[in-house]
């Protein structure tokens, strides 16, 4: 087991048969060293992509992609799941489906940020279902940019995203990858 899943097996906690909490170390309350890591990891697998930007959503994704910003040296976007109000034309937009709300959103970028020079690199902190890459994506080929990757800190395996994303023939990485949560287990896809 690689340093998150073995803190997952410790902290992380079962809410259900494919909702897996993290809040006590990743989303809520945040373990900087973790997340130094995290970066850390994902800078290494991307280093040599010619990543220009990163960009995640708003909130849960923002540290494991500005941690990767750090050690990439670039500048992190992430896409705001409400309109500002000085925001209002300028911006591209998509729609993503929350896995944990349930809800539609539609995210928005402003323009200024991403441009058809920029190779980006997609961080979120869980695939599930791939609603969250799938409305990345979408901005980003409304910008005309590149797409450099995806990275996920945990993949739920047996949901749909990861095989939208190879589909789509993206570079990817997930750190720790969950093939099941079933009756109160946390089985993970492979040990690293
Ligand atoms: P997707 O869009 O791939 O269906 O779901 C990914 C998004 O939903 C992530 O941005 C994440 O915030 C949230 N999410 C999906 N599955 C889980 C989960 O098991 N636990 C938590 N805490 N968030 C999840």
């Amino acid at each position: 087991m690689n340093f998150l899943e073995k803190r997952i097996q410790k902290d992380g906690r079962i809410l259900s048969d494919n909702t897996l909490k993290v809040d006590q170390f990743f989303n809520h309350q945040i373990d900087p060293q973790l997340m130094k890591k995290v970066g850390q990891s994902f800078a290494d697998y991307f280093k040599n992509d010619q990543i220009t930007k990163i960009l995640t959503i708003e909130s849960s994704g923002i540290a494991p992609a500005l941690m990767t910003g750090l050690y990439l040296n670039v500048p992190v976007i992430f896409a705001r799941k409400h309109k500002s109000v000085i925001q209002k034309n300028n911006i591209y937009t998509a729609n993503v489906y929350s896995f944990t709300k349930k809800t539609n959103n539609t995210i928005s970028v402003n323009k200024d940020f991403i441009n058809s020079n920029d190779r980006i690199l997609m961080i979120d902190d869980f695939l599930a279902n791939g609603s969250a890459i799938s409305g990345m994506i979408d901005i980003i080929s409304k910008a005309n940019a590149n797409i450099g990757g995806a990275g996920v800190a945990i993949e739920k395996k047996f949901q749909k995203g990861h095989q939208y994303i190879q589909k789509n023939g993206i570079k990817f990485l997930a750190l720790a990858s969950i093939a099941s949560l079933d009756n109160g287990k946390i089985a993970f896809a492979h040990s690293k």
